[in-house]
Order: C-alpha cells, then sequence, then structure tokens
C-alpha cells in the first residue's frame, strides 16, 4: 500500500471518546488543523454508557493530577458547549462504623491539604439531609468537594458539536485500519498528519496488538441501568457506598480499607463476585442510573447476569427510602483494563497510544489528553491558539512508517516487526 494523495492535517485523532475529544480540544485550542475519525455514527464507546460522575477526590497520584486538570476544561467545556455540569461534589453514606473509620482515616490524611477534594465528614442528619437514603442505615458520611457531575448522554454530542464549531473536521462511519507516523489508513482512504493520537479505549488491542499486550491491556465489562425511581427528594450529588472505598484510591490503600474489604466480601459474597461498585447518579431528567458489576477478561462475554440486575434494584430499595422502581434501561459498557492506570505510550515517533485503563477516564480523560499530547509532542502553552510545532504536515507524510493495524506488519524506522504474533 501506498500513500496517495492523502488528505493533509496537523493531527489525526482516532476515536471520539472522551481521551479523543480531550486531545482534538487541545489541538485545535493551539491553532491546529485537526481531524478526529471513529468507526461509529458518534460516539457511543464507554464516553456515553457511565455514571458522568467526575470522581476527583477519591483518586490518589497521576488520576487526581488528571482528575485536577481536567476538572476546569470539563467546566469550560460546559460553559463553552451548553452542557449540564454541576459542582456537586460526591455524598458518599457509611452504613457501618468500619467505613466511617475510613472516611475518618482519609480526612485525616490529607489535614491540612488544599481544599480541592477536601473531605468533610457529615453527621447522620446531614447525609439525610443531601440524599434520600433511610436513616436508619446511615452510620455518617462525608462530602468530598471539588467533584462534578455531567450528563454522559449528553456531554460527548455537545462537545463534537462544539469542536466542529471551532474547526475541527470529524469523519464517523471511518473506520481506522492502521496508524503510523504521519499517517492514519482509514476505510475511506488515507490521512496524513504530523501527529497522531490514538484514543481507542479497548481496541487498542486491535490497532496497536503488541503495544496494547506489552501493557497488559484486557477488556473490563460492566452492567448499568436506568431506572425511574420514587425517591423522597433528589439526589444533590453522585453517591458512593463502602463499596466504592475499597475500590478508588484514595481510600483503598488506608489501613482501615483492608478491614472493610473483609467484612463485605466476608458479608456479601455475591456482591463480591459481581465486584459491585454499589454507586447512583441522578439525571437532570430525574431518572437514577445505577451499577455497576465488573466482568475483566480479553474478551468477555455479551450476556448480561440478571444476577446483578436483581443485586443492582434490591440495594437500592435498602438503602433509600424510596417507592416503586420501574426498569427503564439495561446496558453493557466496556472499558480497558490494565495493571497500570493509564496507558501513555509512543507506538511510533510522533504516534501517541492515551487510555485509562481503568474506570476513571471521564474524570481523567480531558487531562491526560491535554497534558500528555503537549508533552509527547512539544506543543507549548495551555492552548491559547497558537501553532509552534514547527513541523510542516508535508514533511510528515513523506515519511509514513505503519506501527498498527488488524494483521498487519508493522514497519518502524525502516525495520518490519511482526504486530500480531
Ligand atoms: C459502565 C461504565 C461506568 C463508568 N463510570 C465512570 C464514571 O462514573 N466516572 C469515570 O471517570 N469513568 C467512568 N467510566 C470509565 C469511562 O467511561 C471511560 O474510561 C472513558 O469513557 C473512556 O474514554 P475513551 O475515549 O478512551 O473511550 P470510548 O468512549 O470508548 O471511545 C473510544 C472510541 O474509539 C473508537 N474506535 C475504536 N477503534 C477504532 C478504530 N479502529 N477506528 C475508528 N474508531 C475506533 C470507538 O468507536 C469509540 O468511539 C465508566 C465506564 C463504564 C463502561
Amino acid at each position: 500500500m501506498t500513500a496517495s494523495s492523502p488528505d493533509r492535517f496537523d493531527v489525526a485523532i482516532v476515536g471520539s471518546g472522551i481521551v479523543g475529544l480531550g486531545a482534538a480540544y487541545a489541538a485545535v485550542r493551539r491553532g491546529l488543523r485537526v481531524v478526529v475519525v471513529d468507526r461509529t455514527e458518534r460516539p457511543v464507546g464507554a464516553t456515553i454508557r457511565n455514571f458522568g460522575h467526575l470522581c476527583i477526590g477519591a483518586q490518589d497520584g497521576p488520576a487526581r493530577a488528571y482528575g485536577e486538570a481536567s476538572r476546569g476544561i470539563w467546566l469550560r467545556l460546559a460553559a463553552e458547549a451548553g452542557f449540564w455540569a454541576r459542582e456537586s461534589g460526591t455524598l458518599v453514606v457509611a452504613r457501618a462504623e468500619d467505613e466511617r473509620a475510613l472516611l475518618e482515616e482519609a480526612a485525616r490524611a490529607e489535614a491540612g491539604a488544599e481544599a480541592g477534594g477536601g473531605i468533610r465528614l457529615l453527621s447522620p442528619a446531614e447525609v439525610t439531609a443531601l440524599a434520600p437514603v433511610r436513616p436508619d442505615v446511615v452510620h455518617g458520611g462525608a462530602l468530598v468537594a471539588g467533584d462534578l457531575q455531567v450528563n454522559p448522554r449528553e456531554a460527548a454530542g455537545a462537545i463534537v458539536r462544539h469542536l466542529a464549531a471551532l474547526g475541527v473536521e470529524f469523519r464517523f462511519r471511518t473506520a481506522v485500519a492502521e496508524v503510523g507516523t504521519g499517517l492514519v489508513r482509514t476505510t475511506r482512504g488515507d490521512i496524513a498528519a504530523s501527529d497522531v493520537v490514538v484514543a481507542v479505549n479497548h481496541d487498542v488491542d486491535q490497532l496497536l496488538p503488541a503495544l496494547a499486550e506489552r501493557a497488559g491491556v484486557i477488556r473490563c465489562a460492566l452492567d448499568m441501568m436506568r431506572v425511574a425511581a420514587d425517591l423522597a427528594a433528589p439526589l444533590q450529588a453522585p453517591l458512593l457506598t463502602g463499596w466504592s472505598l475499597v475500590r478508588y484510591r484514595r481510600f483503598a490503600g488506608l489501613g482501615t480499607a483492608t478491614v472493610l474489604r473483609e467484612r463485605l466480601h466476608a458479608e456479601r459474597p455475591e456482591l463480591a463476585a459481581l465486584d459491585l461498585n454499589q454507586m447512583y447518579t441522578q439525571l437532570p431528567d430525574g431518572t437514577l442510573l445505577l451499577g455497576d458489576s465488573h466482568h475483566k477478561a480479553v474478551q468477555p462475554d455479551p450476556f448480561q447476569p440478571e444476577a446483578a440486575f436483581d443485586a443492582f434494584l434490591a440495594e437500592a430499595r435498602e438503602l433509600f427510602d424510596i417507592g416503586g422502581i420501574r426498569v427503564i434501561e439495561r446496558w453493557q459498557g466496556v472499558y480497558a483494563a490494565a495493571g497500570e492506570e493509564f496507558l501513555i505510550e509512543e507506538a511510533a515517533p510522533r504516534v501517541l497510544a492515551l487510555a485509562a485503563t481503568t474506570g476513571i477516564g471521564m474524570t481523567t480523560g480531558l487531562g491526560l489528553a491535554e497534558i500528555e499530547t503537549a508533552r509527547a509532542f512539544g506543543w507549548a502553552g495551555s492552548g491559547s491558539g497558537s501553532d509552534d510545532t514547527g513541523r510542516s504536515v508535508a514533511d510528515a507524510a513523506q515519511n509514513p512508517a505503519i506501527v498498527g493495524g488488524a494483521g498487519t506488519t508493522a514497519t518502524v524506522g525502516g525495520i518490519a516487526q511482526e504486530e500480531n504474533a
């Protein structure tokens, strides 16, 4: 195959989920000419299937830093693109003493830290003022400041429209078969670009199989549901439980988390078997998102066990002061999973693969894309509109080194490598 008269851009991005959109926003703000390619007709991946919970304060390390960076970008995009985002914080309900003890330990660990992500411990009465939970199950709780909530069903579409208005070109219903330095090969022809970003979530194992295997990327499939619930009052913020505390890094590494995890698993083995993260968000139309279960495999089954949905409904009835619940929708979402929380790899010169490899891409993806594209490609500043990459698209197009594609032999710097061993 040869690159015959490819279209030319400064930046080509594969994937129109939140990571790809973040990369496009970073590039277009720097005055670069950007194309986003996605095989689907609009974003329908993990980015629209989640809780819309931007859970910054429960993260630690790089995830916290990407989350903090994402926060400002989310708020700016919401204002510019006109979609719903609320500065809700996160409500954690403690239903037992060990859950309350863990919240206290986390608050102590960061006492004196900056206000962002600060943990304010709540009395049972304060918890029930913020959410219609049954008073008899509440031992206390906390409000994690700084967290946001968006409606995942509308945010990505609004960002696509906004970026298109800023000049980003979107090519939907166009699959990418191979990527390499200076070149993206699609089912609708070649695209030449100085910089290439691969933001395809778990499907990185199809486009860049050797890289994905080295990083240990597999899939995590989650069950979710949306219900109309007759709640006594609205939820003022996304709501987490002890099952979330033993997952998120800010809490999960603390001493009392071990005690809590052991108790939860001993008392509720059937929920532990679902790898439950019992949490809730309420959409602006009043419906509730309930979830979620986790099943990790290279290729998880598409079949969704009814036991997961039974558990979501039973646990919601236990927790909330609730009248009736009517199930509106059920779905499966999938995200990339690996040992590290992020995949940040240059697959070839100026070809950057980016993914959140745990379930925090909505929280971190915009910041991840902003920070890591600027770092990898040497983009200056935070995007005031200048183009100072100093390289021409034509130069890059002269040297197309393909590194990824379904069933291909890769060529990096002239050396052939088997990608699909
Ligand atoms: C059920 C569920 C709940 C979650 N809850 C939360 C939450 O509350 N908070 C949070 O922070 N995170 C949450 N997450 C994680 C978060 O949704 C993901 O980490 C994030 O959306 C990943 O974004 P992405 O852009 O990498 O992937 P995606 O949104 O999946 O986008 C990848 C895109 O790449 C495209 N693509 C793939 N291969 C190709 C190809 N060869 N050619 C062209 N296009 C291609 C796909 O069509 C897709 O549109 C949740 C995830 C799930 C599934």
